[in-house]
């Protein structure tokens, strides 16, 4: 009988074939108190599945392919550290001896007290490594079992149509199953930046994540289609239904290969006009993914995520490593270094104010938190500088919006460069500084930026959130998130037009640079560098060749002027055909 799942869509495309249901290692584990003199080879029973894990790890890690995701050795170094974490270990050896579990139980016992402290966090990205240190878990449980590893399943199913469906799938698991032809996964559990859904976006592969039930629902073989795009699974389809989706997917293919033809394309407009486009990134592995996607460099990276699965700030030299790393691999294209941006939806958990915040966002978030943490954001400096050493790197400030914050950053960048000068450090004295554009307050008065720093970057993220007044993560407003609404579109253009005059170079890092949708509509207000995820970059590339920018002109500026709904539309329609 067919019936249909609605899970979260993390990565695009459609999937058509059968399922190959995962058996996930069982936690119903046995339980038994250990008699005192069994205490010692159950410690060593515990390490000796560690130590296999560890092996394993190992392994997965030496054997990753050169086309594997920048991410999947991160993830792999994140399960070992989860492996040896003290908290898991010394916790589990405890509970053997002083509680005589056996090694199982001590286990589950320890990973239902870890995941507990987990289900209060807010964050998401947070949140989810929880199912980093259930996964890790269950390798040590199927270790203990004496079960196979995972490859071996692999290497057991020669099919070529699968599309697995299971409980959770780690990363360093997805990885195994792409040594074979398969289609697509669905997950039960996950949500959108869970390191699964990452890897199967960086695969390219169908996904459907948080899918409730599905592992129990599925059956073996059934037939199944992925509609990633909108996180939909039907299982066991009427032919009809099969049809559409074939006829769907052969689409797609033939689109996804003309969007191929234009990789080596310059961005130009039909009129001749050069468009930078520039890659989003939020880990130093991401900049190989921006450079393969064509990219001309790296409008943003975002360096909160290097912070976030720590319990302290990273040191200087870890810093230092990670920037060096991500703009080497950029081989002398600009990559612009953001500053961390904590708070709001994106809190730190050592970071303890956000909690007792009575409006995070409008909280002590981004910029107002490095300036008021100068310590560490010293270091976060001296580590972004010195990395400028080898490679072109830009400094790009979030959330500035006040003339003493512009020039406390700036004091800052000069103490920092003066640490580096008294330590024989090296950097590029020549650094260019940038302030991303997010805030209304920031959007007008322009001018004030422009005098003091070197380039602007507009976030049309939290710029759209703090103009409508719309918490960008509330989905009870969701539907009031509007990146066209009159004021909004003003606030760009003249963002745009007065760097512009000024001389300044000016780009849209935020989720409208990314939308082909929107691409004409920025082009007509005077844009000419977008930032966005590399996958979206085909996409938008497609859009600026079409484009022929003195028709586009007029339409924009009709845009610009009306304010009824009725008349955006039709500027939007005439924008359209221009
Ligand atoms: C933005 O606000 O548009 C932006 C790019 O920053 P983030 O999404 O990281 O807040
Ligand atoms: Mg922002």
């Amino acid at each position: 009988m067919s019936f249909t799942l609605h899970g979260i869509p993390v990565s695009r495309g459609i999937a058509i074939g059968r399922a190959y249901l995962l058996a996930p290692a069982t936690l119903d584990v046995p339980h038994y108190l250990l008699d005192p003199s069994q205490i010692d080879d159950e410690v060593a029973r515990f390490q000796s599945a560690q130590a296999t894990v560890q092996q394993e790890l190992d392994t997965l890690k030496e054997e990753l392919p050169d086309d594997a995701p920048g991410e999947m050795g991160a993830f792999l170094d994140v399960h070992s550290l989860i492996l040896n974490d003290t908290l898991l270990v010394d916790a589990v050896v405890k509970l053997i001896r002083e509680r005589r579990y056996n090694a199982e139980w001590a286990l589950t016992t320890q990973l239902e007290v870890l995941v507990a402290r987990f289900e209060d966090i807010e964050d998401e990205y947070l949140r989810e490594r929880r199912a980093d240190i259930e996964q890790v878990t269950e390798r040590v449980l199927k270790a203990l079992a004496g079960a196979p590893g995972i490859r071996h399943v692999v290497a057991e199913t020669p099919r070529d149509d699968m599309i697995v469906v299971a409980r959770d799938i780690a990363p360093a698991d997805m990885l195994q199953f792409k040594s074979q032809t398969f289609k697509g996964f669905v997950t039960d559990l996950g949500g959108k930046t869970s390191h699964t859904a990452i890897v199967a976006r960086s695969l390219g592969i169908p996904a459907a994540v948080g899918v409730a039930q599905a592992s129990l629902l599925v059956k073996q073989d059934d037939v199944i289609i992925i509609d990633g795009d909108h996180g939909i699974v039907i299982v066991d389809p009427a032919p009809i239904v099969l049809e559409e989706y074939s006829y769907r997917q052969s689409e797609r293919a033939l689109e996804e290969r003309r969007l191929q033809r234009l990789k080596h394309s310059p961005a130009q407009t039909i009129d001749g006009t050069p468009i930078e486009l520039l890659a989003n990134i939020e880990l130093p592995e991401d900049a190989k993914t921006a450079v393969d996607a064509g990219a001309v460099g790296v409008g943003l990276f975002r360096t909160e995520f290097l912070f976030m699965n720590e319990e302290e700030a990273p040191e200087e030299e870890a810093q230092f490593e990670a920037y060096k790393r991500a703009v080497e691999t950029m081989h002398g294209l600009p990559l612009t270094i953001r500053t961390i941006d904590v708070g709001a939806d994106k809190p730190l958990d050592s970071h303890e104010t956000y909690e007792t915040a009575p409006n995070p966002a409008l909280g002590l978030r981004a910029i107002r938190w490095s300036l008021s943490e100068p310590r560490m954001f010293l270091t976060q400096l001296r580590a972004i500088l010195r990395a400028s050493a080898f490679g072109k790197v830009q400094i790009l400030f979030p959330m500035l919006a006040h003339a003493q914050e512009i020039d406390q950053t700036l004091e800052l960048v000069r103490e920092a460069k003066a640490q580096l000068d008294a330590a024989g450090l090296l950097y590029d004295p020549n650094v260019k500084l940038g302030a991303m554009i997010e805030v209304p307050a920031a959007a007008l008065t322009v001018p004030m930026f422009l005098k003091r720093l070197d380039f602007l970057s507009i976030g049309t993220n939290d710029l759209i959130q703090y103009t409508l007044a719309i918490d960008r993560a509330d989905n009870a407003v969701a539907h009031l998130y509007d990146p066209l609404h009159p004021a909004v579109l003003r606030l760009i253009a003249m963002t745009i037009r007065e760097a512009h005059a000024f001389g300044v170079p000016v780009a849209v890092c935020g989720e409208m640079a990314g939308d082909p949708t929107a691409t004409r509509l920025l082009l007509g207000m005077g844009l000419r560098e977008f930032s966005m995820h590399p996958s979206q970059l085909l996409q938008v590339k497609q859009e600026i060749l079409r484009a022929h920018l003195p028709d586009l002109e007029r339409p924009v500026q009709e845009l610009l002027a009306a304010t009824e709904p009725e008349e955006m539309q039709a500027a939007l329609a005439r924008l359209a055909v221009a």
